[in-house]
């Protein structure tokens, strides 16, 4: 069964109706990895709906946490607002500084067939809705106290106090320390400094009272008070906060003896790496969702997500996107029954994960594949889309009658197919198509390559236009002519892009048109001139 399907079983056991939570910190642009966070949370939704309950996605974003780091593409400026909330930061570009970041983003989200409830810490926190939690957090202060050291083993001081209040003073929430409450239960606090990311940020000395909708809970009971407000019933989150003593266990811990609420079930996830690191800001190794669907499909996004339990290694290579891609359209083939399932694969574990990477429901009726691997090839020769769905139509690779919209999904994915190319393809898989075929490049051809161009030339004329179909007279005629085959494919590459080696020959041949193909082959064979002069 699919792992999502296992939680939402679990979780139809507890009740009908199932709210998943995710959260992302807006310090900075959230990166693919705060993405996947959210997607977790769509396709444990996706199952619960699919098993008859109803869920829905809780989008957090966490504009309650101070600044920690001036990210790359913010004015230098921002330095001097280190340990404010985010939600108070000055606009950029015109936009406040967290819609900055969230617009993107969640568009990122909604192309993939993500549409969570949205949810901000200050509407929770400064929009006074947390206010009776935060009380009673404070009131058994002694008791989250003794929580935090035996579950996470880390003692505070007896004043200690888990608020943060947001300095009156200088707008910072990263430099106070809560130390008492007064007769009417507000919290007493110094602005002493603090640390906000690894830096250490000073305080400004203002000594102050918050009322309680002046600041937030500290993170593990900022995380069990959501549970609790938001009444949420799952999360997924990511490894670190599941070490012994970590959040997790700190905070399912609150949620019962502090907030006296059921902890939610949780999702542990393996972080995504990139190339085979973790990403960091130092590196420079970080990718966002709108990037990762500037070259593949957002099913395809889904579908890295949900094909591995969680807790597998999920690396993310640029490099390997032909590959990754290969693998979708192979389960896609699978889903529609063009293709067996190899023995050891189970054919429904197979449609339920295609399922799950679709971005919406229900699946189309018919497949039109177009390959991935064919699109590289296509969008190098075709620059113009439209002859490149001419070439598609040409060799009945794309039917005249479009009533799924088939097109539309063909145009974004050879856009995919395009920036890949450009961005990330290897030397060795980009190529152009000579336009006209110049003296030297004939000269790389021997008289029995030319022999066989000549007779190659001849043949195509009556093939049937088809990839398969001209992939297999390449291939008998150097059979014929006593041609090794590395020598025929040489000849047709040198003759049309100037080297030894490119794509498939029959289908890169059959998605040209077939007259250019014959004279070039011709005047390669020949030495009479007919697509161009030298
Ligand atoms: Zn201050």
């Amino acid at each position: 069964m699919h792992w999502a399907d296992v939680i939402a079983e679990r979780l139809l056991e507890r009740g009908g109706h199932h709210k998943i939570a995710s959260g992302t910190s807006i310090s900075g642009q959230p990166h693919i990895g705060s993405a996947a966070d959210v997607i977790f949370a769509d396709i444990i939704a996706r199952a619960v709906i699919d098993k008859g309950g109803e869920a829905e996605v809780i989008w957090i974003k966490d504009d309650m946490d101070p600044l920690r780091s001036v990210p790359r593409q913010i004015p230098p400026e921002f330095e001097e607002h280190l340990g404010k909330p985010v939600c108070d930061l000055p606009d950029i570009e015109g936009e406040p500084y967290v819609d900055h970041f969230v617009k993107p983003f969640l568009e990122g989200l909604n192309k993939v067939g993500v549409h969570p409830v949205q949810v901000s810490g200050s509407e929770i926190y400064l929009g006074g809705q947390a206010v009776d939690l935060v009380r009673m957090a404070l009131e058994k202060a002694p008791e989250v106290r003794i929580i935090l050291e035996e579950v996470s083993g880390s003692k505070r001081p007896d004043d200690w106090l888990p608020f943060q209040a947001v300095c009156e003073n200088c707008g910072r929430i990263a430099t106070t320390k809560a130390y008492a409450t007064d007769d009417e239960g507000r919290v007493l606090y110094r602005c002493e400094g603090g640390v906000a990311g690894k830096r250490r940020i000073e305080g400004c000395g203002h000594e102050g009272v918050a009322e309680l909708d002046q600041g937030k809970l500290t993170w593990r009971l900022d995380w069990a008070a959501r549970w609790k407000l938001l009444g949420i019933t799952c999360e997924p989150f990511g490894k670190d906060h599941a070490a012994a003593g970590g959040s997790w266990d700190t905070a399912s811990v609150i949620i019962e003896r502090i907030f006296d609420y059921p902890k939610p079930i949780p999702l542990e996830y393996e972080h995504f790496m990139v190339e085979g690191g973790k990403m960091s800001k130092s590196k420079g190794n970080i990718v966002t969702l709108a990037e990762m669907l500037e070259t593949v499909p957002p099913e395809v996004v889904r579908y890295v997500l949900a094909r591995t339990d969680p807790m597998k290694h999920k690396d993310f290579d640029w490099a390997k996107i032909p590959q990754l891609m290969e693998e979708f359209e192979r389960v896609e083939r699978i889903y529609y029954g063009r293709e067996e399932p190899a023995p050891r694969e189970d054919p429904g574990d197979m449609r339920r994960l295609y399922e799950l990477s679709l971005v919406s429901m229900p699946p189309m009726k018919s497949l039109v594949q177009v390959p991935y691997g064919h699109l590289l090839t296509l969008v190098q020769l075709y620059p113009d889309h439209d002859h490149l769905i001419a070439a598609l139509r040409r060799t009945g690779e794309l039917p005249e009658e479009d009533p799924e919209g088939h097109l539309e999904r063909i145009r974004s994915k050879a856009n995919n197919a395009r920036a890949w190319i450009r961005d990330f393809a290897p030397e060795a898989m980009r190529f152009s198509v000579f336009d006209e075929l110049s003296r030297e490049t004939r000269d790389m051809l021997s008289v029995e390559q030319r022999t066989y161009l000549s007779a190659l030339a001849k043949a195509l004329e009556t093939v049937a236009w088809d990839g398969e179909s001209v992939q297999d007279v390449v291939f008998n005629l150097s059979k014929e002519v006593g041609l090794k085959p590395r020598d025929a494919f040489g000849a047709i590459y040198i003759s049309i892009l100037g080297r030894q080696r490119g794509p498939r020959a029959g289908f890169f041949l059959a998605s040209m048109d077939r007259e250019w193909v014959v004279a070039r082959f011709r005047e390669a064979g020949t030495g009479s001139n007919s697509t161009g002069t030298n």
